[in-house]
């Protein structure tokens, strides 16, 4: 796996060892792709001289140059890489959101986290509050990300998306949690929508909107629910009929993640009402923002995620081309079977990072917090409460750095996704719970963090299918003759 990241990795550090090169990690390897790949990117030359980009480009080739400082990260490069076996977990780590940590990941992973971490701490965090309280993030964010080369990260190069691996998405959903700033949907967006384009899209709906998604210029969104049908997906009603070679779709979705700000959704539609299950006869459509009859209800007040829009969606008589319908006729249901383990294990990472956060957020403030003339953190029921707490949490890392290995390789089977979500963010609720009480009053102030990551966890064991479901997934795994 390392060598066939050298070259990218190796190119990286010399674009951002050269002087002149002063680009954040995440694009020196996103430019160093592109170098590789021989296109060299206008962004590139904005911040290197031709010389000096076609320097690089020969030593990326395998020329010795021998710029004293590109030797020196060269030195330190193969020592890093030769270190890798030697990672540590998080239980040994500093605090459970160290970088570097994890055999999953690399040092190219590390690069590329702490220039996300970056990006969540100056871009995000301090918007935080102001998006929270209009229901909504910004539409710069999106593009912000866009240019950071944090959309799409899984989806591949030639489809128009960053090209990396499953571990660099993994990083920015985990570093979106080591903020605690749920506002803005992009795990949803760029590792639950644009895998459907990418994966069955036709060639001109991936051209269309892949290259725009993975830009923030396009905001995606996937809309399965509706006020009558939610764990039983199979019960739907929103219809398309086939008029010609169109389609005219009504009904209503409920529920929809970045449904007030989305420019294309994914809709989920009856078209055949006499097959010989519902399932048999369900088809996905992608409809966009201004087509006539697709209408916006209002953005839902929340108990948490405050600054996530949330929406209601209408189809009054929208007239779809053929070109509007998303892989084939009726095999809808079959695309989001295999979808959904994807879904289901992002949430479930995403609430082992939470519960990470919290346990720092929450020994830190222990640690402060005075109480009979001493620090909280001296009581020795604090300490087992912390000794629990960081057991559980680095149990479940363990669980879920598994299935993340799992499916690097497409060996995610749905019993073990849903294993991962249903325990994973159970764990999450009752980590946020000890850690509010562990906070005392202050903990239930909206002021202090914690107070934040208890109301955003309680949706996470109801979405992406409600662990009730998740446990149903697993049973008939269990008791099935194979
Ligand atoms: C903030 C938020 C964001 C969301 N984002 C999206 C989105 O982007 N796109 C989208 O399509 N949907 C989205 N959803 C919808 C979500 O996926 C559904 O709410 C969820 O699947 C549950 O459906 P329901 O609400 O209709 O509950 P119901 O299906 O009515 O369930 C009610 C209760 O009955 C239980 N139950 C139902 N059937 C069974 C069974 N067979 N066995 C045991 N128990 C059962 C459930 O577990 C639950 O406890 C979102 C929801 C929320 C709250």
């Amino acid at each position: 796996m390392a060598t066939s990241r050298l070259p990218v990795r190796r190119a990286a550090r010399l674009l951002s060892c050269l002087p002149g090169g002063r680009a954040p990690a995440s694009q020196c390897i996103f430019h160093a792709r592109r170098l590789l790949a021989g296109v060299q990117s206008a962004s590139v030359a904005q911040f290197m001289s031709r010389e000096r980009l076609s320097q690089a480009s020969c030593e990326m080739n395998g020329l010795e140059r021998s710029w004293q400082r590109g030797k020196c990260e060269w030195k330190r490069y193969i020592q890093t890489e030769n270190h890798e076996s030697a990672r540590l977990e998080t239980s040994s780590a500093k605090t459970l959101m160290d970088i570097g940590t994890r055999r999953i990941f690399s040092s190219d992973h590390d690069i590329f986290r702490e220039s996300v971490r970056k990006f969540f701490q100056e871009a995000v965090l301090p918007h935080h509050g102001e998006w929270e309280k209009a229901g909504q993030v910004s539409r710069e964010i999106w593009e912000k990300a866009g240019q950071q080369g944090l959309l799409g990260v899984n989806i591949s190069e030639e489809h128009g998306g960053i090209g990396g691996d499953l571990f660099s998405a993994a990083v920015v959903w985990e570093e979106q949690m080591y903020v605690n700033c749920t506002g803005p949907g992009f795990s949803l967006h760029s590792d639950i929508v644009m895998p459907y384009i990418a994966n069955y899209g036709s060639k001109e709906q991936i051209k269309r909107f892949i290259p725009e998604m993975a830009a923030g210029k396009c905001i995606g969104a996937i809309a399965m629910t509706e006020p009558g049908a939610g764990s039983d997906l199979q019960g739907v009603r929103t219809y398309a009929k086939k008029d010609g070679s169109d389609w005219i779709l009504n009904g209503s979705k409920v529920f929809i993640t970045n449904g007030w700000m989305s420019d294309v959704v994914i809709v989920v539609a009856v078209t055949n009402r006499e097959a010989r299950s519902p399932a048999h006869g369900i088809s996905l459509f992608l409809v966009e923002e201004g087509m006539k009859g697709f209408i916006k209800g209002r953005k839902l007040e929340k108990i948490g995620l405050k600054a996530q829009d949330t929406a209601e969606l209408f189809f009054e008589d929208v007239r779809l081309p053929a070109g509007a319908l998303l892989g084939q006729e009726n095999k809808g249901f079959y695309y989001l079977m295999a979808e959904l383990p994807q879904e289901r294990l992002l949430i479930a990472d995403m609430a082992i990072a939470s519960c990470e956060f919290m346990f720092e957020e929450t020994r830190n403030y222990v640690k402060q917090r005075k109480a009979f003339g001493k620090t909280v953190a001296h009581l020795q029921t604090v300490q087992h409460k912390l000794a629990e707490l960081k057991t559980q949490t680095c149990v479940g890392r363990t669980f879920l750095d598994s299935c993340l290995q799992l499916h690097s390789v497409k060996r995610l089977d749905s019993a073990t996704a849903s294993m991962a979500k249903y325990w994973a963010s159970d764990l999450q609720n009752n980590v946020a719970t000890q850690c509010v009480q562990l906070h005392g009053g202050w903990g239930y102030m909206w002021e202090y963090p914690i107070a934040k990551s208890f109301v955003d966890s309680r949706v996470q064991p109801i979405y992406g299918g409600t662990n009730e479901i998740m446990k149903e997934l697993i049973a008939r795994d269990i008791v099935i003759d194979k």
